[in-house]
């Protein structure tokens, strides 16, 4: 009987291999095939040398390998009965596809195991001493994608309900649209002196942060030259940024 292949969806976590969990780590020392889209240095270094690294290389738009094309490779490896990795930044499930890959594994029969990891979306804020939630200041959070901006015909989101939103916003991939983001909710009555911070590359070298009330972040940002990724929260929990550094991110 040849060995059973399957696929793990593993969360590598924001960048660091610091921050990949126990789980992740030992499931890495022993993949047979790899598909990722970025690969932190130390992330290789855990890697066996016989492992087949496949580079999807999607970063912003930029692919190098299309969507099905990356689910036909996972499904075929898996069939030859490989121990298959599909590594995503952070958590597979947020912004990942990873259900769309979950549902294209289920539909080929192939096994699959998760492997949650830690989000950019709540780490790298609280990173830099900015808690998503926080008793005095904000009792429920949103987690957006920037691809979705309030000028676009048929937004699938509700600009007016996040206007009137009284928690966190943190929107992912969103340096792109962050002025027209950010315009869209002031018009839509969102409070102009609401706190805004934008943390550029968060737990690694030369991780960023710029602040600006929501009215005037967009011209902040591009006078700073913000560039992602980076991870955009809007809210009171914003304010209480420090200058802190909690993580270990060195410049
Ligand atoms: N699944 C991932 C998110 C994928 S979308 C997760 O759970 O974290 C990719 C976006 O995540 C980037 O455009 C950026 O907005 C954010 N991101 C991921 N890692 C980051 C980091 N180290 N610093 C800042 N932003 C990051």
């Amino acid at each position: 009987m040849p060995r059973k292949g399957k696929v793990y969806l593993v969360g590598a976590g924001p960048g660091s291999p610091d921050f990949l969990t126990v789980k992740a780590g030992k499931i890495l020392t022993e993949a047979e095939v790899v598909l990722y889209d970025q690969l932190a240095g130390g992330v290789r270094d855990l890697l066996p040398d016989s492992a087949e690294l496949i580079d999807c290389g999607k970063s912003g738009s930029r692919h190098t390998l299309e969507q099905d094309e990356i689910e036909r490779i996972m499904v075929e490896r898996a069939r030859a009965g490989k121990q298959v990795v599909r590594l995503k930044g952070g958590d597979p499930f947020l912004f990942g596809r990873g259900g769309e890959e979950l549902e294209a594994l289920r539909e080929a029969g192939i096994p699959v195991e998760l492997v949650p990891g830690v989000t950019s979306a709540i780490a790298v804020p609280g990173c830099v001493g900015i808690p998503v939630t926080h008793r005095s200041h904000a009792s429920e959070v949103v987690i957006l994608t920037g691809h979705e901006d309030p000028g676009k015909e048929g937004s699938v989101l509700d600009w007016d309900l996040l206007a009137g939103f009284r928690g966190t916003i943190v929107i992912l991939m969103g340096v792109k649209n962050l002025a027209s983001i950010a315009s869209g909710l002031v018009d839509r009555g969102k409070d102009p002196a609401t706190p805004v911070a934008i943390i550029e590359r968060g737990l690694a070298p030369g991780q960023r942060v710029t602040t600006g009330p929501l009215g005037e972040i967009g011209d902040v940002a591009t006078r700073a030259g913000v560039k992602p990724p980076a991870v955009i929260v809007i809210g009171e929990v914003a304010g209480l940024y420090r200058g802190e550094e909690l993580c270990g991110a060195k410049e």
